[in-house]
């Protein structure tokens, strides 16, 4: 089995997620006592939070890059970043981990492919739905894909700071979700990317019609598939 390098804390809610999934998943195929060979290294969120927030991606980028490298001379084999938002800086984090990165669209692209997806809502940072390095993987595939209003934009990131990097879990907020979902449903989506590591905290498949492609999940999923095939 090779071992995960995961680069985590962002925020540290989700990185829980992916611990939980990738040795349960583990566990699932090997039976038995067996669990997943983890290196975690987790930032503090605040710091990352901040050169998002003030546009140098460049510094966040060398930061992320520092910490996989620490994780690849600490003996990982491959690298999972978990954020959707970082992967913004992933070819920069890729370059000075030397390791090879299992990137979180690509993994999702793999998913809305096998159960032929068309157009689909991305839901995620404003970083994550506004901007270009996400969204142009996807639509290179020939997948439409819809982003909320900007008001819309602004309240779900709202939401991803305020409440779910912190844990919080709010009705007005998941209704709020459900809605945006129904709405991109009526325009013709038949599937909804939660392209942000903590939404699948707040909605899960049942709570809506379309297909839910949980990006946390579909990433662990990948990890295992890596770190027992690949
Ligand atoms: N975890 C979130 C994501 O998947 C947001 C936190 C961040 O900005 O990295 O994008």
């Amino acid at each position: 089995m090779k071992t995960i390098g995961l680069l985590g804390g962002m925020s540290w809610e989700s990185t829980v997620t992916y611990y939980t999934e990738i040795n349960q998943l583990i566990n699932q195929q090997l039976g038995g006592l067996h669990s997943a060979k983890i290196l975690l290294a987790s930032v503090d969120f605040a710091e990352i939070e901040e050169l998002q927030a003030t546009n140098n991606w460049q510094k966040a980028g060398a930061v992320l890059g520092q910490k996989a490298y620490e994780l690849k001379t600490a003996g990982a084999d491959f690298l999972v970043i978990c954020t959707n938002t970082m992967h913004k800086v992933a070819p920069q984090i890729e370059e000075v981990s030397q390791l090879p990165l299992l990137h979180i669209a690509d993994a999702t692209i793999a998913e809305l492919k096998k159960q032929a997806v068309k157009k689909v809502l991305l839901l995620g940072t404003k970083y994550t739905m506004t901007q270009n390095f996400y969204k142009e993987r996807i639509i290179a595939e020939r997948i439409e894909v819809i982003i909320p209003e900007e008001s819309e934009v602004e309240q779900v990131n709202r939401i991803i700071f305020d409440e779910l990097c912190h844990g919080e879990i709010h009705a007005d907020s998941k209704v709020y979700f459900q809605k945006l979902i129904q709405a991109a449903a009526e325009k013709g989506a038949t599937g909804v990317i939660l392209g942000c590591t903590e939404i699948g905290l707040l909605i899960q498949a049942a709570d809506v019609e379309v297909k839910v492609f949980d990006t946390t999940k579909i990433h662990s999923q990948k990890a295992v598939e890596w770190a027992l095939n690949k």
